[in-house]
């Protein structure tokens, strides 16, 4: 074993890739990235939200964020600061272009610590890596931990080396698990794309496409004889990746005959072969069968949801989940409310069933009703006349929906999901002491994905 204290994988990955950040650009990366990239690019669309491991210096990370679009978000997380610190001054040259584009310095085995990913599991459409997944001492856990943050059906598109690529570096790894030194990569467990299609599915991923990469440095296959062992060993021990090889005198000389006797097992007739291909596999995070009772509720078979007004003179029920959800900044929702927005859930009006009883308390007026209020020729709000509680909101050119006040809504009789907030809407109104959350709703001046001429009617 070594004597020294291993270093962590990411103190290593900081440390090997520190030396390749300044040529990383330079090397067969962009070009292999980009073929790379041509593969992946059929399973985007715009408005995806992707999770780019390991991004670097971005050269994946910025390719997706031209396929996804000014709708869709690519978080890239990188553990190294000079790898990052490059696709960062991509981003500072055209800010606008990639305004979609997160960048964040952190671990990637640990995607819990980047307190900007909080609540984010689960949301993510894709997961990409370029040139990494090799790096993780246990593939399994590496991922089983990313898929987390993936939608059901989202997908995974990771590359692995042919056990055959890089003989050279490939022995450096036999060599070092044979002493106990601490290896950056991880490449033992590769034996072929049935490796990788096995790692997938014990985390729930399963493979649809396993594509062969050939060329992958453009150096193409290559021959090496057996006896070049000595030569290769020497050349490289000032490599970073040979450190663990240079404590000691006796450590150098066991990894030389150690190297010798890993390169020898490799050749065949008096050859070892190196192929320059990698293997990427696609795959999809398997769907969980929706749970049976949040099944689409037929209209007035049982009550999905209800609610009512704080006095308790008036209640609803409904027969169906809301279908999604907003939060309205217009002057009038934060007047009305006295707050900064009024978050609505938009219910179909034939599932609602609305009941007015007498006051329970003594201070609520008579004569309890729902009050009706046109502020404009666009919506009917109504409220309870006797405490004030806004409820309801109708848009008159879309009668079939209903919007109901969420805050309205029992939570204790929830059957169903509440969507999340899908949108904000009239900022154009907002009141400035409002600060939007941190999340992916849609930010509109004024109607999500409507335009007004289409919600009121449009003059023509
Ligand atoms: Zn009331
Ligand atoms: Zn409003």
């Amino acid at each position: 074993m070594a004597e020294t204290t291993p270093e962590t994988q990411s103190a290593s990955a900081i440390r090997l890739y520190t030396h390749r950040a300044p040529i990383y650009d330079s090397s067969y990366h962009p070009s292999f990235t980009v073929r790379l990239f041509s593969h992946i690019s059929p399973h985007l669309s715009p408005g995806l939200k992707i999770l780019d491991l390991a991004c670097g210096t971005g050269l994946l990370t910025y390719q997706l964020a031209a396929a996804v679009g000014p709708s869709g978000r690519v978080v890239g997380i990188d553990v190294t600061p000079g790898m990052l610190a490059v696709a960062r001054a991509k981003l500072a040259a055209e800010p606008e272009k990639y305004a979609n584009v997160a960048l964040y310095e952190h671990d990637v085995t640990d995607l819990d610590g980047i307190k900007e990913l909080a609540g984010m599991k689960g949301r993510f459409d894709g997961i990409t890596g370029a040139s990494m997944f090799v790096l993780f001492q246990d593939p399994v856990a590496a991922l089983g931990h990313w898929v987390q943050y993936l939608k059901p059906g989202g997908f995974v598109a990771l590359d692995v080396t042919h056990p055959q690529n890089l003989a050279y570096s490939g022995t450096v790894e036999k060599t070092a698990r044979r002493m106990g030194a601490f290896m950056l990569y991880n490449r033992m467990w590769m034996k072929g794309p049935e490796s990788l299609e096995e790692v997938m599915r014990k985390c729930g991923v399963e493979v649809k496409e396993m594509v062969v990469v050939e060329n992958q440095s453009g150096q193409g296959d290559k021959k090496y004889g057996v006896e070049e062992a000595d030569r290769l060993f020497e050349e490289g021990i000032d490599k970073e990746i040979c450190r663990g090889f240079k404590e000691s005198e006796a450590k150098r000389a066991e990894a030389k005959r150690l190297f010798k006797e890993e390169w020898e097992k490799q050749a065949v007739n008096g050859w070892v072969d190196e192929v320059d291909t990698v293997f990427l596999g696609i795959g999809r995070k398997d769907v969980e069968e929706p749970k049976s009772e949040f099944k689409a509720l037929p209209i007035h078979s049982k009550v999905a949801f209800s609610g009512g007004c704080r006095c308790g003179s008036i209640t609803y029920t409904s027969t169906t989940a809301p279908s999604a959800a907003c939060c309205c900044y217009c002057a009038a929702c934060r007047q009305l409310s006295g707050s900064g927005c009024i978050p609505w859930a938009q219910v179909h009006t034939d599932a609602l069933t609305i009941t007015i009883t007498a006051p329970k308390s003594s201070s609520a007026q008579a004569s309890t009703t729902l009050h009706t209020l046109n502020l404009s020729n666009a919506a009917e709000r109504q409220f309870c006349n006797a405490c004030g509680t806004p409820l309801f909101m109708v848009y008159k050119r879309n009668p079939e929906e209903t919007s109901v006040s969420m805050g309205s809504i029992d939570e204790a009789s929830l059957r169903c999901e509440l969507p999340e907030i899908g949108s904000h809407i009239f900022l154009k109104e907002k009141a400035k002491w409002v600060t939007l959350p941190n999340d992916w709703a849609l930010r509109c001046d004024e109607f999500t994905g409507r335009t007004a001429e289409e919600v009121l009617g449009g003059s023509d």
